[in-house]
This record gives structure tokens, C-alpha cells and sequence, in this order.
């Protein structure tokens, strides 16, 4: 069973995503997503 987590904007911190994290993962997840409140691609950081 994957732990399913929320992707947050770094920028205006809106929970934009939804996402499983991959197999394996040693380091905190980030990725590089649209924001749609920024209206252009921002890193998305798990929320905890
Ligand atoms: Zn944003």
C-alpha cells in the first residue's frame, strides 16, 4: 500500500495535487506541476 499525499504550491501554498509517492523514495518529494492560482508551473512539496 502506497502513502497517497497532497501536492502544496511553494508559492501560494494551494493543494493542487494528489499523488502516491514513488517506490523507493529516500528524500522529501518534490515536483515541478501547474499551479492554477500562480497560472504557471511552480515546485508542488508534499504536505505533512
Ligand atoms: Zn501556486
Amino acid at each position: 500500500m502506497r502513502k497517497k499525499v497532497i501536492l502544496i504550491c511553494e508559492n501560494c501554498l494551494s493543494r493542487n495535487y494528489e499523488t502516491t509517492l514513488p517506490e523507493g523514495l529516500t528524500s522529501r518529494f518534490e515536483i515541478k506541476k501547474y499551479c492554477p492560482k500562480c497560472k504557471r508551473h511552480t515546485i508542488h512539496k508534499e504536505s505533512k
